[in-house]
């Protein structure tokens, strides 16, 4: 099959690699499209040479490893990509992503959705309604991240939300903010074009800055642009007993002064990844029309162009999702 693999400067090439063949209880999947994703740029240089990145796809069930039962060839399917071992206590609790043994998909654990082809365990794959358009199975697990950070921030009916970053996290924590009835939303982001995606996506207020924002005038804030240094910031924009929830990727060290997140009983959480439960939450949202994906997909481009569509994310007024249908 063709894939696109990480070459040795952290460019991609184009390669003719070995097709992956499913084992017991494993799928092979015929990607239909994979999402470039910003936690991708960040890391690419730390992938080996020979990785196949993607992460955010779906594909087309095209055959079954033996033992796998209960599938059918031809399946549109959304793919969780955290591979877990399915008998532990995290497991059954739904939170795959802290088994002790999941192999991440598409980052270093197992070949990802850049290619003609990948293996996924059947418990991994979500399948499709009909009224699904397959080119969004890409963009289930986006909106799975947004969902799961709305949970994580216990974004409920009636409240006034901050989310700060308006790429594609904040966009979909917003999207789930108003599907969850939040009284207000408040979107904050220095680009114009992301803060007018933001209002399309539900945001009733934009900010450029978070020094903009009111003190104590938010229920919750959803940190979604990965940027450290911003927690006293948060602190002061929330209400007493009010819940931060932070979703951005950011390897930076921070600092906070905690007596006035004391003084208010903030609930300060962390949200990633996702739960099967929250796949098919969005999958049934995407069928019944909660939710629309469509406005996510920004471009669709070719595995020949996935070092173009990284230059183009690395754009610091990208708003949207680039898919690539390999
Ligand atoms: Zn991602
Ligand atoms: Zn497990």
């Amino acid at each position: 099959m063709r894939a696109a693999v990480v070459a040795s400067g952290g460019q991609y090439e184009i390669a003719e690699v070995a097709d992956p063949s499913p084992g017991p209880g494993e799928l092979l999947v015929r990607v239909t499209a994979c999402g470039f994703c910003g936690s991708d740029l960040k890391a690419r240089a730390a992938m080996p040479v020979g990785t196949i990145m993607g992460h955010e796809f779906g594909g087309e069930v095209v055959g079954l490893g033996p033992d796998t039962e209960g599938w059918l060839a031809g399946t549109q399917v959304a793919v969780l990509p955290a591979l877990s071992c399915g008998q532990c206590e995290w497991c059954a609790s739904g939170h795959v992503i802290h088994c002790a043994k999941v192999r991440l998909v598409g980052l270093g654990g197992t070949g990802g959705g850049f290619a003609e082809l990948a293996v996924v365990t059947a418990a991994a794959a979500f399948p499709l309604t009909p009224r699904i358009d397959p080119v969004h199975s890409a963009l289930v697990e986006p909106f799975a991240v947004g969902l799961h950070t709305a949970r994580t921030g216990r974004i409920e009916a009636g409240d006034d939300v901050l989310v700060v970053g308006a790429g594609t996290v904040g966009l979909t924590t917003i999207a789930w903010a108003r599907a969850r009835g939040a009284r207000r939303i408040t979107a904050v982001d220095p680009a114009a074009s992301r803060r007018s995606a933001a209002e399309s996506f539900g945001a009733t207020d934009v900010l450029t800055t978070v020094e903009e924002t009111q003190a104590s005038g938010y229920d919750v804030v959803a940190e979604c642009a990965g940027k450290a240094g911003l927690l006293d910031a948060f602190v002061t924009a929330v209400r007493p007993r009010g819940r931060i929830v932070l979703a951005g990727v950011t390897i930076d060290a921070t600092s906070f002064q905690s007596w006035a997140a004391l003084m208010k009983e903030v609930s300060i959480g962390f949200a990633v990844y996702y739960t099967p439960e929250e796949f098919r939450t969005v999958i049934a949202a995407f069928t019944s029309g909660l939710i629309d994906p469509a406005p996510l997909l920004a471009k669709r481009v070719e595995l020949g162009q996935v070092n173009e569509a990284f230059d183009d994310l690395a754009q610091v007024a990208a708003s949207g999702k680039i898919l690539v249908q390999p």
